[in-house]
């Protein structure tokens, strides 16, 4: 086995907890709040950023049982922890819970970071802002005014809607399985959100897919594609924010058409950069932390261009 900080890339899901030195009882703690939560990559994401920017802060995973988020809160609160990543299935718990949110966590009625503001819990969703960071940085995509498309509903198609609307997109097309999901979705994107059909995404430049439709037949995902990739081509960035596997079966197909293609680790890496700006103050090692998912010089693939952008 490779030595050091493993990485999302040698695929040692039980060994992403970086191993730390010099905690104290003055280190500052947060930690990533889901169920089941010990395959997450955030903390591995949150250390490798407190690591280069030399605060003494560690991440770690808390397992909090479905419908125990609220508890988990005011647990936290008491134990001085500094804030929390929040993911499945307490985001909408934890929208309730706290004391104030902000308006992305307001409109979304998720939260995915929780942070001290003077004495209280600040709920906050950082899920959209993180890929359109991804989509600025790696990809050169700037949404407004464009045409975008982005299939499902759920909670991740929710934050990317709302934050493609934020961002001036002309338009937002949702398409979804269920319509009547679709409809509130296309909301949140304001004047520019509207329900589609999935034929439309040729006349768009840029598709996400937020389910986990892009997974083909394999891996026991479901049948059938988000988008028939033959609409798919130059000119065009696709997501898909699945991230395991790196590509997905259409993300491939999409690319053999000529598309620029990627995948969910932008948002991933993006979301948990935000979380470590919100908490620490400082701006996060957005490089270091694309390292820590990528392996050594990995880089960001799918990105035209790497990390870097
Ligand atoms: P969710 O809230 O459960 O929503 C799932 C969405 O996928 C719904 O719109 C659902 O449609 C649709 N869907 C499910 N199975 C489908 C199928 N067989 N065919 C067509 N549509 C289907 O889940 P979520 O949290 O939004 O996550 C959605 C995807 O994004 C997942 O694949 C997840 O891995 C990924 N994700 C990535 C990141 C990241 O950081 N990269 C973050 C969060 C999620 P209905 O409304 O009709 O049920």
């Amino acid at each position: 086995m490779a030595t050091g900080r493993p990485t999302a890339a040698t695929g040692d899901g039980d060994q992403v907890a970086a191993v730390r030195t010099g905690l104290s009882a003055a280190t500052h703690v947060v930690g990533v709040m889901g169920f089941p939560v010990a395959h997450s990559l955030s903390p591995l994401l949150h250390n490798t950023a407190f690591d280069h920017l030399g605060v003494d802060w560690v991440s770690v995973g808390f397992p909090v049982r479905p419908g125990r988020a609220a508890a988990a809160l005011v647990g936290a609160r008491d134990l001085g922890v500094h804030g929390l990543s929040v993911t499945m299935p307490h985001k909408e718990d934890v929208a309730r819970a706290v004391v104030t949110r902000t308006p992305a966590a307001e409109r979304l009625g998720a939260v995915n970071c929780v942070a001290d503001a003077q004495g209280v819990w600040l709920g906050d969703n950082t899920d959209g802002a993180g890929l359109l960071a991804a989509l600025a940085r790696g990809g050169h995509f700037v949404p407004a005014g464009r045409r975008c498309l982005v299939i499902g509903a759920g909670g991740a198609a929710r934050a990317v809607v709302a934050a493609l609307g934020d961002a001036g997109a002309a338009e937002v097309v949702v398409v979804n399985r269920t319509a009547g999901r679709a409809v509130a979705a296309a909301a949140l994107a304001g004047p520019a959100g509207r329900v589609g059909t999935a034929d439309e995404a040729s006349g768009c430049e840029l598709v996400v897919n937020a389910t986990p439709a892009g997974m083909g037949d394999v891996e026991g995902g479901p049948s059938g594609w988000p988008v028939d990739p033959g609409l798919l081509g130059p000119g065009q960035v696709v997501v898909d924010l699945v991230y395991h596997p790196p590509v997905t079966p259409w993300l491939a197909a999409a690319a053999e058409r000529g598309a620029t293609t990627a995948n969910g680790l932008g948002m991933l890496v993006h979301q948990a950069a935000l979380q470590v700006e919100r908490w620490t103050g400082h701006e996060a090692p957005v490089d270091a932390m694309w390292a820590a998912v990528t392996g050594p010089g990995g880089g960001a693939p799918g990105w035209p261009d790497g990390p870097t952008g």
